[in-house]
């Protein structure tokens, strides 16, 4: 990539500000002075200093968030605040977004990159990535609505929904429960529990595909890389 490119991309400043930080000759490629913007480096083989300070660089991030309640799945909002709002100035330099959208009032595990083939990837319906959500339900959860969400439901919009998985914690005036779904409708664990007669009170999502959220390590609105073993896993 263009060496202009790298350093705003890592912090460095504007365009404009590279280029005077290139004139200024501080900007070495394995030990060679850099001052053309326009010139190619590969910062994963080679060694780039600003001051002697070596950048580290990769193409992708990829970070899994425990999401909290009251941020919206979006790299910007008008009116609230966005999950990117989350992260450190360090991470946001890469660009990432969020995989997928969880409700502002939904907390739990979502992944953020700027892979853009993986995002796509993973969101492709064909794909049928599960997705694992625990929640706080109004109402009694029977084994009925386990055969019923295993046939699939109707939801509002007379869309039927694909074989899902109900596991009940608790069953009661107000029940515990684990879903697995393998699609992603719009607000689509709420809206299959009103199809049943029931109401979502809380929602989490504790997993998708591979990656499971380890709420010991990761509180509300904290984050983490995710390990080269779970790319892999997840391409
Ligand atoms: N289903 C919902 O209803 N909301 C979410 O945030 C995720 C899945």
């Amino acid at each position: 990539m263009r060496i202009d490119k790298l350093l705003a991309n890592t912090g460095y400043g504007s365009r404009k500000e590279v280029k005077q930080l290139l004139k200024s000759g501080t900007v070495f490629a394995d030990g060679e002075k850099v001052k053309d913007p326009k010139t190619h480096v590969d910062p994963e083989k080679q060694q780039i200093t600003v001051n002697g300070e070596t950048i580290e660089y990769k193409e992708f991030i990829y970070l899994l968030l425990n999401k909290p309640a009251g941020f919206i799945s979006a790299t910007e909002d008008e009116y609230d605040e966005t999950v990117l709002d989350l992260l450190e100035t360090e991470d946001i330099i890469y660009k990432p977004f969020p995989v997928g959208r969880l409700d502002k009032d939904t907390e739990g595990l979502l992944l953020l990159t700027n892979d853009g083939q993986l995002a796509h990837q993973l969101l492709s319906p064909k794909k049928h990535v599960p997705k694992t959500y625990y929640a706080k339900i109004l109402g009694e959860v029977t084994d009925d609505d386990k055969t019923a969400f295993e046939n699939g439901v109707e939801l509002d919009d007379g869309y039927i929904t694909k074989p899902a998985k109900l596991h009940i914690i608790t069953s009661g005036p107000e029940s515990e429960i684990e879903l697995t779904i393998t699609e992603g409708k719009f607000h689509q664990v709420k809206r299959m529990f009103i199809a049943v007669g029931k109401k979502v009170q809380y929602l989490k999502r504790i997993t998708m595909g591979p990656l499971c959220l380890d709420e010991e390590e990761l509180k509300r609105g904290e984050y983490r890389d995710l390990t080269e073993e779970e790319v892999e896993l997840l391409k």
